[in-house]
């Protein structure tokens, strides 16, 4: 069992059996739920009158490559606090690094974001402030607070000294405002090549904090723009570009994570030196969950190595990979919503994403049928050629989801797990003598069976009970087990798609090595010839079904009337699979 799980809202142990999250505390607190400590502030300004009471917050996204799982926290904590305080969230692009950045993310990105439920106030790009930002930066050199330097990037790391020892003065620091504004002029002309010099902030080599020993704020880079074209071949680093940009939207509350607690020295910095709008940073815990890697460029890894399909591969932990996989925008904003916000780092236990995940598609899945390993069930004293129409429940957790048609005949499909040649007492399902309910229809009785040479199950023989109907049985027939099937002559074929974890690591974001060591070798398995209810020909893709007793799926993608392609979206509750 993983350790330091955290109780979502206070410190109490997670505790988590098989499959389902289990935390004693789950209902109450979640009625009477506290402020988290960012609303706490967001209030007290509010309160005080700070910003004329304004909240104002964005989500900062690089365009460099797809959303995460991590980055729905981000998002439902930056739009869902606009929201509550009537405030405003802006999208913004931080694009300032050309060669990473491209046109798909952005669309992905955005795509993302309506999915999950949230709208943005403005669209913004931190490359539209390039000229801006450009301004910011002379204005420093202007007042002597930036200089160009020359150093090698070796030369630059001894400098900056270690968080015990101070550093010591780069030999261009003292260059006159005169010559620094000509030399930045030169970089942003393209007089220079790639690493030949970059813009400091000039700050103090001693200062406790490293990231304060005069950053780096600019740096040549002749690379294409995705949205600046060559306008620019020299970019700002993030430092210089982000809380500018925060200050130039008047955000008001600017939330990032805790790895961003050492640079807040340097954003007042900037503001206070530059006397621009003073947005005010705050730091909350990033997501990490157990099994989950959220990281761009590892996930970029899985992508170009071609470990998965593609970003929206349904194994992979972006929004677009769960989006394809079957989950709901509700319930991974439920998820992010049970979390909370916390100050210090923890593990989430991706048991509680399914367990949200679960919550709501018994709510509101489909019922269906689908038999995944087909074994064929005759039913002998059924007429040959007659077939019935049964009505089944499409769900029975809403009684507005209607009924659907279902046919019975004499030959059916049931699964070959549900049949056993020599069953133990506590066995259930079919053998030799025993009886079973197949649902929404007959009580039956397994009178024979057939086998190949090789001792495969080829056969099924049982009688049924014709007083035994559903709803209306007057068979007397007390049967434990219940089981699903599909008539033979009007099911439909197709492809299923089984997932398991990518990663056979709880932690794989601590894995050093190759990340091919700790992918698992079955997280995929396909099975081609599955059975369905013909009900599901017309199913759509995003529209979601409950498989009974094999979990829930959702059409993907590919699918498409010439071949039906299903995924697995997550299995059931562990108590519905006792039921049967
Ligand atoms: P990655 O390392 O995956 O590229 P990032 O932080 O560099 O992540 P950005 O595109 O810069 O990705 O992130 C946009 C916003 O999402 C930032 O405000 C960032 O703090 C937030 N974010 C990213 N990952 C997480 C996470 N795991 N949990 C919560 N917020 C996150
Ligand atoms: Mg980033």
């Amino acid at each position: 069992m993983p350790k330091n799980l955290i109780c979502y809202y206070s410190l109490c142990s997670l505790s988590v059996q098989g499959n389902n999250y289990i935390c004693p505390n789950f209902k109450d607190m979640s009625e009477e739920k506290s402020l988290n400590f960012i609303e706490e502030i967001i209030e007290k300004d509010i309160a005080e009158g700070i910003h004329e009471g304004r909240v104002h917050t964005r989500f900062p996204p690089e365009p460099n490559g797809y959303l995460h799982i991590g980055h729905s926290k981000a998002i439902c904590l930056n739009f869902g606090l606009a929201k509550k305080y009537q405030g405003k969230c802006n999208l913004r692009f931080d694009d300032t690094n050309p060669e990473k950045e491209e046109v798909e993310y952005v669309d992905s990105i955005k795509e993302d974001i309506q999915w999950l439920g949230f709208r943005w106030d403005n669209e913004f790009y931190a490359s539209d402030y390039f000229d801006k930002i450009y301004g910011f930066a002379v204005a420093l050199i202007q007042k002597g607070l930036a200089y160009v330097d020359e150093s090698s990037s070796e030369d630059m790391a001894k400098q900056k000294g270690t968080p015990t020892l101070a550093g010591t003065d780069s030999p261009y620091r003292n260059r006159s405002i005169e010559e620094n504004l000509d030399l930045f002029t030169r970089m942003k002309n393209g007089e220079f090549a790639d690493g030949t010099c970059v813009l400091r902030a000039k700050i103090d080599m001693k200062h406790d904090n490293m990231i304060m020993r005069d950053p780096v704020i600019y740096r040549i880079k002749h690379a294409e723009h995705h949205r600046t074209g060559n306008t620019w071949c020299i970019y700002p680093m993030y430092d210089f570009a982000h809380g500018q940009s925060d200050s130039i939207e008047e955000i008001t509350h600017s939330i990032c994570t805790l790895e961003f607690i050492p640079h807040r020295d340097l954003y007042n910095w900037c503001i206070q030196k530059l006397e621009i709008f003073p947005s005010r940073q705050y730091e909350f815990a990033r997501l990490n969950m157990t099994y989950t890697l959220m990281s761009k460029r590892k996930l970029l890894m899985l992508v170009q190595q071609q470990f998965v399909e593609g970003w929206d591969d349904p194994r992979m932990p972006t929004i677009s990979g769960f989006r394809r996989r079957g989950y709901t925008p509700e319930s991974i904003r439920e998820f992010c919503d049970k979390i909370g916000i916390a100050k210090r780092d923890n593990m989430i236990d991706i048991s509680l994403l399914d367990f949200c995940l679960r919550d709501h598609l018994n709510k509101i899945a489909l019922r269906r049928m689908a038999v995944l390993h087909p074994v064929k069930l005759i039913i002998t004293n059924y007429e040959e050629g007659k077939t019935e129409t049964l009505s089944a429940e499409n769900n029975p957790e809403d009684e507005n989801a209607g009924h659907r048609a279902l046919t019975f005949g004499k030959e059916l499909w049931i699964e070959r797990e549900d049949f056993m040649e020599n069953p133990s007492k506590k066995y259930f399902r079919l053998g030799p003598g025993l009886q079973v309910r197949l649902k929404h229809a007959y009580i039956i009785e397994c009178t024979d069976f057939k086998k190949d040479a090789d001792g495969t199950i080829t056969e099924i023989h049982c009688k049924y009970f014709p007083e035994s109907k559903s709803g209306n049985d007057q068979s007397g027939l007390k049967v434990k087990g219940t089981m699903h099937w599909l008539h033979c002559d009007t099911a439909l074929q197709a492809e299923v798609r089984l997932y398991d974890r990518l990663f056979t690591v709880e932690n794989p974001a601590a894995h050093d090595g190759d990340l091919q060591e700790i992918l698992h070798p079955k997280s995929l398995e396909v099975i081609s010839k599955a059975y369905i209810e013909p009900a599901l020909a017309a199913a759509k893709q995003q529209d979601r079904f409950q498989f009974l007793r094999l979990g829930y799926f959702c059409v993907d993608k590919n699918s498409s009337s010439e071949k039906l392609i299903f995924n697995k979206t997550t299995g059931l509750k562990d108590s519905f699979a006792k039921v049967v």
